[in-house]
């Protein structure tokens, strides 16, 4: 790995599910175990600050017992938001990855890029309308239970972070929630989706900036520690919105272009029976890459990375099988010829390895490597993009 790809692999990190919640409704719930610091900092400024200033007569365990109770709230609306989102997806015919909870709430990440304006707009849309909905069922509640004053705060401070929410998520700077409205409502008046997402990207970069900026601020100027965590939301939307504007530059330049198109037919392949010897010798040859599929019968069986061989004493390699090497099939991307080639460039560039196979019926037919697609990119004059790091199709909160 070199210093681009470790970035890469950190910030991808960042929004990958560490711990698995299950299904809801067929969609894979994850945590991110980045959510933890969020949970045990909302429960403490809550049980520490908010509640007892603003309902001094309770006990210290009380103030907890409501954090908690609170924060838990709190993430539920943020998955029911999330979901809101993945369930229009999948009505619109897309496939969902999953939904992740993580540092800045949750993301609903999608397989493959919004079919239409149309779309895009409907799926924008369901979230901000899930937390508008229980804002308003959390005030009602709130409502209805003045008599405790526990209960009342809890309801009252979930009600009221949900408003936040959704205000937050409204504001048209990509990858928000307003920023998707607005492109694709640009979208659909020019029909030019790169010109759209480059205005709401543009939004999305002021915005963070100013977010950075104004949290500096806040932070210099009083020692608020809101301050630090503007700052830092602010730096993740100027990232995001960057990723968004390269994504929709590669989507250019690719359009129309297949996994086929590009693709290295006949590659270099190991049998799963053969010694790491015989494959160094006599299979890779001249030609050295960092991974090769393995193949018994044409059939795609797992992969070899050139690194976990090199682990290997080499006056083992005669006695070592390439089955001992190797690594299941769902280790690389895999992707099939008449997939789109922005579909791979983003599926590559969120993967581990940079180099994925391409089958048919479960046969190996080429390998396609992140390289290859970069260097099309390359020469296409306004595009120095390389593999967002964000994944662009990931719908952020
Ligand atoms: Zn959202």
């Amino acid at each position: 790995m070199n210093q681009k790809e470790r970035q890469q692999a950190k910030s991808r990190g960042l929004l990958d599910p560490s711990i698995s919640l299950g299904r809801i409704a067929g969609v894979r719930i994850g945590l991110n175990w980045s959510w933890l610091i969020v949970f045990t900092l909302f429960v403490w400024s809550l049980a520490a600050s908010y509640f007892p200033s603003r309902y001094p007569f309770l006990t210290g365990g009380a103030y907890v017992v409501m954090a908690v109770y609170a924060v838990i709230l709190f993430f539920g609306s943020l998955l029911l938001h999330e979901l809101g989102h993945a369930i229009q997806a999948r009505r619109e015919g897309m496939q969902i990855d999953g939904i992740t909870l993580w540092l800045f709430g949750g993301v609903a990440r999608f397989k493959a890029m919004f079919p239409s304006s149309g779309a895009e707009f409907r799926i924008a849309l369901a979230g901000p309308l899930v937390t508008l909905v229980l804002s308003g069922i959390f005030a009602a509640l709130a409502a209805l239970v003045p008599a405790s004053q526990a209960l009342h705060g809890v309801l009252a401070w979930v009600a009221y972070v949900n408003l936040v929410l959704l205000v937050f998520n409204l504001i048209p700077a990509l990858p928000l929630d307003g920023g998707r409205v607005l492109r694709s409502i640009l979208w659909r008046a020019k029909g030019n989706f790169g010109w759209a997402t480059a205005i709401a990207a543009d939004i999305g970069r002021s915005f963070g900036y100013l977010l950075i900026g104004g949290g500096v601020l806040l932070f210099v100027l009083s020692g608020a520690f809101t301050g630090a965590w503007f700052a830092v939301v602010g730096w993740f939307l100027v990232n995001a919105a960057e990723a968004e504007r390269r994504y929709a530059v590669a989507r250019g330049a690719l359009a129309g272009l297949r996994v086929g198109d590009l693709m290295v037919r006949n590659p270099v392949t190991a049998h799963p029976d053969q010694t790491i010897a015989a494959f160094v010798d006599e299979s890779a040859g001249a030609s050295r890459h960092a991974l090769y599929p393995v193949v018994r019968d044409d059939e795609f069986i797992g992969v070899l990375p050139f690194g976990r061989v090199a682990h290997i004493p080499r006056d083992e390699w005669p006695r070592r099988a390439v089955s001992e090497c190797m690594l299941p099939p769902d280790e690389v991307p895999v992707m099939r010829e008449d997939d789109g080639l922005i579909d791979a460039f983003a599926k590559l560039g969120k993967a581990d390895r940079r180099r994925g196979v391409v089958v048919r019926h479960g046969r190996l037919v080429g390998v396609l490597s992140l390289s290859d697609i970069e260097r099309v990119l390359a020469e296409r004059p306004a595009s120095t993009a390389a593999a967002p790091r964000h994944d662009p199709r990931a719908q952020a909160s």
